[in-house]
């Protein structure tokens, strides 16, 4: 075993959630997941290959790198790029298949110049801006670009429209009712300028957990694929089970007298004699560094204090006067030990962040060993 710190990726779970979501969608509807940001830190090549085989139906992508690892591990299912792509990029994207977002006519124009060039057809999604700002077309604008793409680009195929919904996740549904409304009467006019689309889609995983009139005929969760839940106040009307546990190893222990000050800048200070466990794990593998002296690990069922600072690579905790732990023994970061756990929405709220963050910041350096007891 080359790795001490590593995160247990527990395909098996990420697989139920996915089939708790097709159970509620129903069999008719497509099913993208976002797999973006090395699926969330999961691990985007092994997670789309397990969806592959579980009956998902597309991959989305922020980047075209992250779209080219797929294919180059062989994923086959069409893959979305969520947000435009640069005319630099688009070559790039058709050669592994990408379906781009188109927001503008200089972009469409840009893809058809090239489509052209190359004697080839491209799909694309229309996106709309129905309440976000952050990228699409404004609604007003909507059919003229549909109208646009219709007429002067004779390449692209106009597959899909999509919008994306930033309160979904919020317990008031009033906003996101609204905007679907809104999203629903700016499909209707594109589909009057530019004929049916095949492929109408707004649901991110709030809006899967409490706004099924969104479902449309794509969902496009992400972070509940994972097992977790946008916000604390998101309904969790679909039961989930956690993607990842992360763990390390004790790699060093000592007793320390009363008053042996702790780590960089000996910022703690031992109360009594004490055991001192050494971790290696620190900020560079994810373990962030506002835990200084106010984070907490599980060794054996038990929780223990991270006193002193969080370092790059190593982290001390406290054992007490009396311990039984030895060097070697496991240290739960995340997930369960024994009848104790740490859950990512701890970690959350520790950090005064959201669930999206807390696993998509455990570094590359951690080692992902893939858990998937049902595979065969
Ligand atoms: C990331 C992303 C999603 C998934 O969002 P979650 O909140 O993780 O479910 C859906 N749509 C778009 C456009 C995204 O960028």
């Amino acid at each position: 075993m080359l790795y001490q710190t590593h995160l247990v990726i527990h395909l098996d779970h990420i697989r139920a959630n996915l089939l708790a979501i097709r159970a509620v969608i129903g069999p008719e509807r497509k099913l993208l997941i976002a797999v973006k940001a090395n699926a969330y830190g999961h691990g985007a090549v092994a997670v789309s290959r397990m969806a592959e085989a579980a009956g998902v139906d597309w991959l989305g992508v922020a980047t075209v790198p992250e779209a080219l690892q797929l294919r180059e591990a062989g994923i086959r299912l069409p893959i979305l790029k969520l947000s435009p792509a640069f005319p630099e990029e688009m070559e790039a994207a058709l050669d592994a298949g990408v379906t781009l977002a188109v927001c503008d006519p200089d972009n469409a124009e840009a893809l058809e110049a090239l489509c052209a060039a190359r004697g080839a057809r491209a799909a694309v999604h229309l996106k709309l801006d129905t309440g976000m700002a952050r990228i699409g077309v404004q609604p007003p604008s909507a059919p003229a670009l549909a109208r646009f793409l219709a007429e002067r680009c004779p390449h692209l195929d106009l597959q899909g429209a999509f919008t994306h919904l930033p309160v979904s996740d919020d317990a008031d549904p009033a906003y996101t009712e609204e905007q679907i409304r809104r999203f629903r009467a700016t499909v209707a006019a594109v589909e009057a300028a530019a004929g049916p689309l095949e492929l109408v889609h707004c649901a991110n995983s709030g809006a899967v957990l409490g706004h099924p009139e969104g479902f449309l005929n794509l969902v496009r969760p992400g972070i509940m694929i994972y097992g977790f839940y946008p916000d604390p106040g998101t309904p969790r009307s679909i039961p989930l089970l956690p993607g990842l546990s992360f763990r390390t190893r004790v790699s060093f222990l000592k007793k320390v007298p009363a008053g042996t000050r702790v780590g960089y800048g000996l910022t703690w200070a031992a109360p009594e004699d004490t055991w001192i466990a050494t971790l290696p794990v620190g900020y560079a593998d994810g373990f962030n560094r506002l835990f200084s002296n106010r984070g907490r690990v599980l060794v054996a069922g038990r929780s223990y204090p991270v006193v002193g600072r969080v370092c790059m690579d190593q982290t001390m905790i406290d054992l007490g006067p009396e311990t039984n732990v030895r060097v070697g023994d496991e240290v739960v970061l995340i997930g369960r030990s024994g009848e104790a756990e740490i859950t990512v929405d701890e970690w959350a709220k520790a950090l005064g962040t959201i669930t999206y963050e807390v696993t998509c910041q455990i570094s590359g350096r951690v080692e992902r060993l893939y858990s998937d007891p049902q595979a065969h």
